[in-house]
This record gives structure tokens, C-alpha cells and sequence, in this order.
């Protein structure tokens, strides 16, 4: 039996997060579909958690534009939605006078897209900002800022759940087709029908696009891989820190930055790749990070490598031609109700609500939708024990004592919370679920301390067979039976 929406959006990563929850201003009736396990599987889950300025964008894009109306607005989102969200700036070192240039033609880009406050600094502020930091000067962005992008995404798509919309999960779209009055949306053996579709499908936006009858799109894959480093950023790095930018196939050069944990990430490198998803981390690659950034900051040591991941960028320019295509959002004149969004790379974090409320403004044009008279902007996360004053920690306890049972002893997360993330709104129950809600597995120890006791909470606690509790979904289960 087909299921029957307004609006089909497909993929839940920021982009189609951000749509989602704008469109639940709205009546309309919006299901999101997504391929993966959880929110966040995509490229929004594998970034470098920055949010940016919108000096790098050429001006008069969509990039520009959008990305500098999602910084303005991104510190008041994060207030309502209850998201980590910390005002950094960012500085880019030059380490000879022709870069000093390069950014001050940088300077010059910003001010032309609309970003405030960027100037160039000299050698002694420079070294004043990041003391331990290289160069001869450089460029400092006070707008730029860190942020959680796993709990962004989370939490555009929990209020966006609040206020009305459907979430599908391991929910591939397989085939799309266009019908007199709206679309038929397969996936696997589910069928949906809506009067729009929104393609927000990341890595595989072409091929939904194709699916729906609309050719001529290509997204080229593009690794970026990164180092993680321990929670050492309070001592080292206040601020992220970049390289002045060189031509390029299309990324900003490998930085270091602060994450909101605490840790530093060392990335990305820009490798052309033919697999959509080969998230594989190089040890050669690796290497290779960890000598660039050991340029920008001799201080680094190797003993406070914790870990890698990498994500991967949608581009639209060919190897050949490397750099930057404008992001793509527009109705399809040839499929009308088909709304694509292609080659959203970077800035699209920063610019998902912005491209989210530009996209339902679309729709409002052509569906002229009422509003949603109960629509609530806000959305409550969980309570982070580990950063309350003792007194508060105290009553907490005295309330609750699973707060009083530490499960995750590198990152302090007690079990209340842990309970707290696999009863989540969206009912995702994984390992990494948990993980990404309330932080745990993350630490020094990469969860060799509490990967089984959070194992054993879901078996005990919740009724789940060990043989069927998964890493991400299906497919990723971690046990395959008893021992002894
Ligand atoms: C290395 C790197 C660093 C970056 N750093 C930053 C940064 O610091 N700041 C910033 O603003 N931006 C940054 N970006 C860009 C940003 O991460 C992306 O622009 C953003 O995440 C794109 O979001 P999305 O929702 O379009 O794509 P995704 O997050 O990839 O979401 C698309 C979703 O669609 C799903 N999907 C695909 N096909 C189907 C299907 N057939 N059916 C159902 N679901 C499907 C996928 O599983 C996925 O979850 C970076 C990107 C990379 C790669």
C-alpha cells in the first residue's frame, strides 16, 4: 500500500534535515527518506565542523550568498535548537609575501560577498592569537565558528519529527515516477506518493535525479581524510587554523581546528576517488596530514593521535578541472514537482537553513500551503552531566541515580544519558546512534571501556538480542552468537 505525502524529501543530512523542519512551518505533509540507519550517515556527519564566513566563495554564487546568510543566523539557531555551538574565529597564516597578497585579495572577496569584520593581522598578533603557530602574518575571521554537526543535523530533524514530519529510515529510493497529478517513490518494498519531490540525496544526487527522469548530472566523489587528535585544543588551539588558500582540485588546504569536544582534526587532504562511499583512511595520507600541519604548528606530537575518518565531497567539476560549481537548486523544468540539489560541498552545513528556507519558498509558491499553527521552533537536547557544577551533579544523582553510573569514563557520560540516546525521538537504536547523541566510545580509549556496557544496557535493559545489536544498521551487526 502506498503511503501519500505532500512532499517527498530524499536523504537526511543537513540539507534535507533543514528543508524538512522549514517545510513544518507549513501543513503540508512531509516524509523524509533516507538510505542509512540515522540522520547524518552522509557528509553531514563527515566534515570539518566549521561554520563558515563566506570569504572563499566567488562572488554573486548561491555558495556566497547562502553561506554568509547561514553564519549570520547560525548562533541564534543553535540557541533554539540547543546545539554546541562555540564563536571561535578563525585565522590563515601566510608564510611569505605572496601569500600575505593572496589573502588580502581574500579580504577584499568577503567584504564583496557580505562578511564582517575580516582584516589582516601581522606577525606579532598572529603569534598572539596562536602562540604556537608559524608564519609571517595572516587573516583574521571573527565570524567563523565550531560546532557539532552531528547534533545539528539531529536536531533540525527532532524538531522538524515535533512539529509533523515522517522520518524513514534504511529507505532507499530505488525509482521515481512521474504520474498526472505528483510522483510514485519506491523504496525497496515500500512505495510513497507525493505531489513534490525534493532530491537533498548528497553523493547520489545525480543518480535520483536520474530516477526521475532528469539526465545530465555528475557528482565526481572527493576524499578528504582526517587526523583526530586527543581533547588537547584548550591547551594548543583556540581558534581553527588555516593555510593561506592555493589553487586547487577543491578544498581549502589541511587545517587545524578545535572541535566543540575539545579535540583537534587535522584535514582534509582532496583525493579524486571513483567509489561514492570509500571512506577509507591511507596511513600514507595520514602521514601526510600530519607533516603539513606540523608546518602550520611545529608543537603537535604524534603520541596525541587518537583516530581518522573522512568524508567525502559531491563535486560537480570534473578531476580535470578540480575547484568549485555553484551549488544547484532549482525545479526541474523538464520533471515540473521535482526540486534537485546538487553539489551541495562546501559551505553546506553552513548554508543548509538558509537553502532550506530558499526551497520552501519554492513549494509555498506552488503548493500555497497554510501555515502550521502549532509550529514550535525549539527542541530540548540531553542534559550533559559531565558539564554541570557539582551542586547540580549532586541534585541530578539525588533524582536519578543512573546518574551516578558512569558508563563512558573517558568523556563522563553516565547511563541515564545513554538511556536518554537510545530513547530518542527518532527510535535510531544503534551503537552509533548512542555515540553520536551523547559522545561516548569517542575518548582516549576509543570505547575499549564502555562499548560493552552499553551493549549490555541494550540486551538487559532494552530486550535486544546481542546477535542483532549493529554498529550503524543492517548489515553492521557486531555479535554473532555466544562463545561460552
Ligand atoms: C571533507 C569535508 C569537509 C567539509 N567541511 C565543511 C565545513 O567545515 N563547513 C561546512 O559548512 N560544510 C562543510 N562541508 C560540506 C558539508 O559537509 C556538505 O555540504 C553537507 O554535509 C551536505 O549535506 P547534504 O544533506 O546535502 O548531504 P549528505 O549529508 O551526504 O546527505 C545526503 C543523504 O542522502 C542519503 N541518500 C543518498 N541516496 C539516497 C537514496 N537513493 N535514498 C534515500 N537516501 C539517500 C544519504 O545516505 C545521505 O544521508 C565539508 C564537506 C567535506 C566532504
Amino acid at each position: 500500500m502506498k503511503q501519500t505525502f505532500d512532499i517527498v524529501v530524499i536523504g537526511a543530512g543537513a540539507v534535507g534535515c533543514a528543508i524538512a523542519r522549514e517545510l513544518s512551518r507549513t501543513n503540508l505533509k512531509v516524509a523524509v527518506l533516507e538510505k542509512e540507519n540515522d540522520v547524518a550517515s552522509g557528509t553531514s556527519g563527515r566534515n570539518s565542523a566549521v561554520v563558515h564566513a563566506g570569504f572563499n566563495n566567488k562572488p554573486g554564487t548561491l555558495m556566497a550568498k547562502l553561506c554568509v546568510e547561514g553564519n549570520e543566523g547560525f548562533e541564534a539557531l543553535c540557541q533554539e535548537l540547543d546545539v554546541p555551538y562555540h564563536k571561535t574565529g578563525k585565522l590563515l597564516v601566510a608564510f611569505c609575501e605572496e601569500e600575505m597578497q593572496t589573502l588580502a585579495r581574500l579580504v577584499k572577496q568577503g567584504e564583496a560577498n557580505g562578511c564582517k569584520g575580516l582584516r589582516l593581522v601581522g606577525e606579532e598578533e598572529c603569534h598572539k592569537l596562536v602562540p604556537q603557530v608559524g608564519g609571517i602574518g595572516g587573516m583574521l575571521s571573527p565570524n567563523t565558528a565550531i560546532f557539532d554537526p552531528f547534533l545539528y543535523t539531529l536536531a533540525l530533524a527532532e524538531n522538524a519529527h515535533k512539529n509533523g514530519v515522517s522520518f524513514f529510515f534504511n529507505t532507499e529510493v530505488t525509482a521515481i515516477s512521474r504520474e498526472k497529478d505528483g510522483f510514485t517513490i519506491l523504496a525497496g518494498n515500500r512505495a510513497f506518493s507525493a505531489s513534490m519531490v525534493i532530491n537533498a540525496a548528497g553523493m547520489y544526487s545525480d543518480r535520483v535525479s536520474a530516477l526521475a527522469g532528469v539526465e545530465g548530472y555528475h557528482i565526481y566523489p572527493c576524499r578528504g581524510e582526517y587526523l583526530i587528535l586527543d581533547q588537547i585544543a584548550k591547551e594548543y588551539l583556540p581558534l581553527p587554523v588555516y593555510p593561506a588558500p592555493h589553487a586547487g582540485i577543491g578544498g581549502l588546504g589541511v587545517h587545524i581546528t578545535p572541535t566543540i569536544h575539545g579535540n583537534i582534526i587535522i584535514g582534509p587532504n582532496a583525493e579524486y576517488i571513483d567509489e561514492r562511499e570509500d571512506y577509507a583512511t591511507l596511513q600514507s595520507t595520514l602521514d601526510q596530514l600530519f607533516a603539513e600541519a606540523q608546518l602550520l604548528m611545529p608543537a603537535l606530537k604524534r603520541k596525541d593521535i587518537i583516530g581518522a575518518y573522512t568524508g567525502i565531497r559531491s563535486k560537480q567539476a570534473p578531476p580535470a578541472e578540480g575547484g568549485f560549481y555553484d551549488f544547484v537548486i532549482k525545479e526541474e523544468e523538464s520533471c515540473p514537482g521535482l526540486i534537485n540539489l546538487i553539489g551541495i560541498e562546501s559551505p553546506g552545513m553552513t548554508a543548509s537553513v538558509p537553502i532550506g528556507k530558499r526551497v520552501a519558498d519554492m513549494v509555498r509558491e506552488k503548493l500555497n500551503p497554510a501555515t502550521n499553527p502549532s509550529f514550535d521552533p525549539t527542541r530540548k537536547g540531553i542534559l550533559r552531566f559531565a558539564q554541570q557544577d557539582p551542586d547540580t551533579k549532586a541534585k541530578l544523582i539525588a533524582e536519578d541515580p543512573d546518574y551516578g553510573e558512569v558508563i563512558c569514563r573517558c568523556q563522563q557520560v553516565t547511563k541515564r544519558e545513554i538511556r536518554q540516546a537510545i530513547e530518542n525521538p527518532l527510535g535510531v537504536r544503534s551503537i552509533s546512534a548512542i555515540k553520536y547523541r551523547v559522545w561516548p566510545t569517542t575518548g582516549r580509549c576509543q570505547g575499549g571501556y564502555c562499548f560493552s556496557r552499553i551493549a549490555e544496557i541494550l540486551e538487559k535493559e532494552y530486550g535486544i538480542p546481542p546477535e542483532e545489536i549493529c554498529q550503524r544498521g543492517p548489515g553492521s551487526e557486531l555479535f554473532s552468537g555466544k562463545v561460552k
